[in-house]
């Protein structure tokens, strides 16, 4: 009984509230409450879900939330179920309790009780709440806004099928303007694999225009038995092609959602989480050998996203309604692995509590050895290719906290509904914290290009518990690097033969048949040919990665490429004219340096007191410099230029290959490029420069 008073007094807290909201849907206050009774009930409606709230019993170790199918006079027209139990290590902000009851008919009306229990005690029910729950989304009168997929249209019973998804996705592109499609792989029993690419009023036209709004990325069913995300996928892209309320205009105005409904298309068709070949895909975005991630792998550079979500399932139905982890591979830079994790516990964490869902890190509750640092997972690989990123899990059974779910239609829509939220839900946390985003970026690819600091073949960024009472509190495993998998001293480059570097690697699966070259070029890393070798300097964005595929210590490499090491290091006096490959660390030159006609130059941590030449070198990376400049780079296959602190002029001019990358330096003195046969790229990280900035460079 000692609680009692405290109850009553809150009761009539809540009283006082509503008289000032007027919320329609809470629980009439009744002067005869019971001991223990939950007060306050009130309901909210979302797509898919109701998020039912109360006011906490003191004492309750958890409360049990029941459902009742009315009619439109509220008398019940089915059976009483419970359909929740809400658990005090659910959520973030316990003294606020809030549960998303889902699985029902989307339009359907409901009664909604809560009571509380002590142990196995059951305390006595809340009044009732009632509500009609929102419809699937869209008017139907609005051509667009009334389409559904094949999903929709039978209650869950059947998944879209792909030539559903055709259909659909046409119908997106002949009705919104702010939808176009792109095929980026084909299957091996010829499926396109289709991205949508949504933004407003347009989508951008090119790949380059694309990755100019710092795009997101949504990556809905890589395991073809794991289709609850893919069907939320084609809600949201229905929601983003013709909702006209400001938060979906705001966000399309300001970025371009891509969306890789099916990557696995065949697998999907089959219902297998492999494809064709029986390939994990989610294994296979390192080593690409496989139409479909080779394909991915490819968008993934041209499109350059900034920030994604890959979607899944997960069987274990004790774990939260939405396991998440971010990119945790130890060669992950620290900014992306820190910005992963403050979207999910910052904000899903928090959201999740507004909203009644359950996040939680992949892996808890006793999960399981899952949520390791394989760089073949695409989380993992993301986060070495610099994007802030998620898995997203969608607990497979409703379990002991949603009972009575079923294994048939309420728990696909519960599934599917629980993503779109999620999916929603990233795109609100990208918009308000995209700066955020972008300095993560900015801080890895720099990190990334500076070739600092050791190598990791496998093992993970420990993820630490988040603080009770929460969801995080049974983290997934340390899985910490074994000596074995650490490489303290990185070399500079990988330096590959000839036959090595055109060969086929011998898949396991049989693949694609693609090159070591082709794959490589894929990724987009720098490889240049010094006589008859071809070398992969360290000093690129995606350095984390490059010996997870080259390294003969790589756990799943591509080809055991050699390593290269410095040569020069300390005090070097006098001119100096770089041939064959030349890799300089934490040196001192005095004077001006020539790079020879085929010659490769790769500087990091030096002090140039002198000028730098490279005219029809093989290639020019400096990261991490200081040059008296001038700094001049004309006809070379492969530059880079980063974070380099240049006294005098920098050129850039008439080079014949992909584009340079020329970012984060500080140049005092003009910087001029012209002529090079693709324009110089930043990635989004500007230079600083005093005087002007000229021809291709004007932008950087
Ligand atoms: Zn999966």
């Amino acid at each position: 009984m000692r609680h009692q008073g405290r109850t009553a007094l809150l009761a009539a807290v809540v009283a006082v509230g509503l008289a000032v909201t007027g919320s329609p849907a809470v629980a009439h206050e009744s002067l005869a409450v019971e001991p223990n009774q939950v007060q306050g009930l009130s309901v909210r409606q979302g797509d898919g879900y109701a998020t039912l709230s109360w006011i906490p019993v003191p004492g309750a170790t958890d409360y049990q939330i029941e459902r009742t199918p009315v009619d439109a006079n509220d008398n019940p027209i089915g059976p009483a179920q419970i359909r929740g139990v809400w658990r005090p290590d659910r959520q973030v902000r316990n003294d606020s309790p809030t549960f998303a009851d889902a699985g029902f008919n989307p339009g359907d009306r409901f009664r909604w009780r809560v009571r509380a229990r002590f142990g196995t005690a059951e305390q006595p029910f809340s009044e009732p709440v009632f509500g009609t729950t929102r419809p699937y989304w869209g008017d139907p009168s609005v051509p667009g806004q009334s389409l559904r997929t094949q999903w929709e249209r039978t209650a869950a019973a059947q998944f879209t099928s792909y030539e559903e998804e055709l259909a659909y996705t046409n119908e997106l592109v002949r009705l919104s303007e702010r939808v176009r499609v792109v095929e980026i792989a084909r299957t091996a029993e010829n499926r396109a694999v289709n991205m949508l690419i949504i933004g407003y009023p347009t989508p951008p036209a090119t790949p380059e225009a694309v990755a100019a709004t710092s795009p997101l990325l949504i990556n809905c069913n890589v395991h073809g038995n794991e289709p609850g995300d893919r069907e939320a996928c084609f809600i949201l892209a229905r929601q983003l092609a013709f909702g006209d309320d400001a938060r979906t205009v705001d966000l399309l105005s300001h970025t371009t959602v891509l969306i890789v409904p099916s990557i696995n298309a065949d697998g999907r068709a089959r219902n297998t989480r492999g494809n064709t070949s029986g390939q994990d895909l989610n294994r296979d975005y390192s080593l690409i050998r496989q139409p479909e991630t080779f394909g991915f792998v490819n968008m993934l550079r041209e499109y350059r996203p900034v920030a994604g979500y890959d979607g899944h399932e997960f069987g274990n139905s004790n774990a939260g309604d939405l396991p998440m982890l971010p990119p945790r591979h130890a060669n992950v830079a620290k900014s992306i692995f820190d910005e992963s994790l403050r979207m999910i516990e910052n904000h899903m964490y928090e959201r999740g509590a507004d909203d009644g869902w359950w996040p939680c890190p992949y892996g808890c509750q006793g999960g399981g050895n899952v949520g390791l640092g394989q760089e073949t997972i695409l989380r993992n690989n993301l986060g070495l290719k610099n994007v802030v990123n998620s898995l997203l899990e969608l607990r497979s059974s409703g379990g002991p906290t949603r009972p009575n779910e079923g294994s048939g239609q309420e728990n696909r829509r519960r599934k599917t509904f629980s993503a779109l939220w999620t999916f929603n839900q990233f795109l609100d946390y990208y918009r308000a914290n995209l700066p955020a985003i972008l300095q993560a970026r900015e801080e890895s690819i720099t990190f990334q290009i500076s070739n600092t600091g050791r190598v990791v073949f496998r093992g993970s960024h420990p993820i630490p518990a988040h603080p009770a009472p929460h969801p995080g509190q049974a983290p997934p495993p340390v899985d910490a690097p074994l000596p074995s998998q650490i490489l303290e001293d990185a070399p500079c480059a990988y330096s590959l033969t000839e036959e090595q570097y055109n060969s086929v690697p011998d898949d396991r699966p049989a693949g694609s048949g693609t090159t070591v070259a082709q794959r490589l070029a894929a990724h987009g890393w720098k490889v240049v040919k010094v006589g008859d070798r071809y070398v992969v300097p360290m000093t690129q964005p995606e350095r984390g990665l490059i010996p997870l595929l080259l390294d003969v210590q790589a756990v799943e490499g591509m080809v055991a490429a050699e390593r290269v090491y410095p040569t020069l290091t300390g005090l070097h006096d006098g001119r100096l004219k770089v041939s064959g490959v030349l890799c300089v660390d934490e040196a001192k030159l005095t004077g001006p340096v020539t790079v020879a006609p085929g010659a490769v130059l790769i500087a990091t941590r030096s002090a140039f007191d002198g000028p730098i030449d490279a005219s029809g070198a093989a290639g020019v990376f400096l990261a991490n410099n200081t040059v008296v400049g001038p700094l001049r780079v004309s006809g070379s296959a492969g530059v880079l230029v980063a974070s380099n602190q240049v006294t005098g002029p920098v050129e850039v001019s008439n080079n014949p290959d992909g584009a340079a990358l020329v970012l984060a330096n500080t140049v005092e003195g003009p910087l001029r490029c012209t002529g090079n046969s693709t324009a110089p790229l930043n990635l989004g990280i500007a230079n600083s420069v005093t005087g002007p900035k000229e021809g291709q460079c004007a932008g950087l």
